[in-house]
C-alpha cells in the first residue's frame, strides 16, 4: 500500500479517484473478457459499444523492454526510466515509468518484477505537482546478479 499522493492527474482519464490515491484503470469487456489500457468504449474484438467497463489494472507485473533517457523530458529529472510492463492478471502490456531503479546496486532487467505505484513526476509551469502511476522496481537477493543483456521468459 503506498502512502496518499497529492497533485494533479498527469492524464485524467487513465485513472478512478479514490478517497486514498487514485486507481489505474482500463476497460474490460464482458464479453470477449480482455482488458484494454487507456479505456475503450468500444471493444477492438467484439465490435461493440455496451460491453466495455472500467476496469482496475493489476498492481503486479514485469519488464517486457526499458530504457533509460539521459535527455531531459518536460520538468522530468534525468535519468529517468521508461518501458514496457506485462501485467499477467490483466493479459496486457502498458507502457510506464519506473521507479527505484537506480544504479549500481539496482539495474533494471527484462522480466524484473515491478509493483504499482503512484508518485509526483514533475510540476506544471505554475508549480503544481502532477501525479502519475509508475511500476517500482522489486528485487530479490538472486536479482542483484542480474544484467540488462540477459532475457528471461518472456
Ligand atoms: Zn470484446
Amino acid at each position: 500500500m503506498t502512502d496518499k499522493v497529492k497533485g494533479l492527474l498527469v492524464v485524467e482519464k487513465f485513472f478512478e479517484r479514490t478517497p486514498a490515491d487514485p486507481v489505474l484503470v482500463g476497460s474490460k469487456c464482458k464479453l470477449c473478457g480482455k482488458v484494454w489500457f487507456p479505456r475503450k468504449k468500444v471493444c477492438p474484438v467484439c465490435f461493440r459499444n455496451d460491453t466495455m467497463n472500467v476496469h482496475p489494472l493489476a498492481t503486479r507485473g514485469e519488464i517486457v523492454t526499458y530504457s533509460i533517457s539521459h535527455m531531459s523530458h518536460i520538468g522530468i529529472p534525468t535519468p529517468y526510466a521508461f518501458g514496457y510492463v506485462y501485467l499477467p492478471d490483466n493479459d496486457i502490456t502498458i507502457y510506464t515509468l519506473f521507479k527505484d531503479w537506480y544504479p549500481p546496486e539496482r539495474k533494471l532487467f527484462i522480466g524484473q518484477q515491478v509493483e504499482l505505484c503512484y508518485d509526483v513526476i514533475r510540476e506544471d509551469p505554475w508549480g503544481n505537482p502532477i501525479v502519475s502511476y509508475l511500476y517500482r522496481c522489486l528485487y530479490t537477493k538472486e536479482d542483484f546478479g542480474h544484467c540488462r543483456s540477459e532475457t528471461t521468459k518472456r
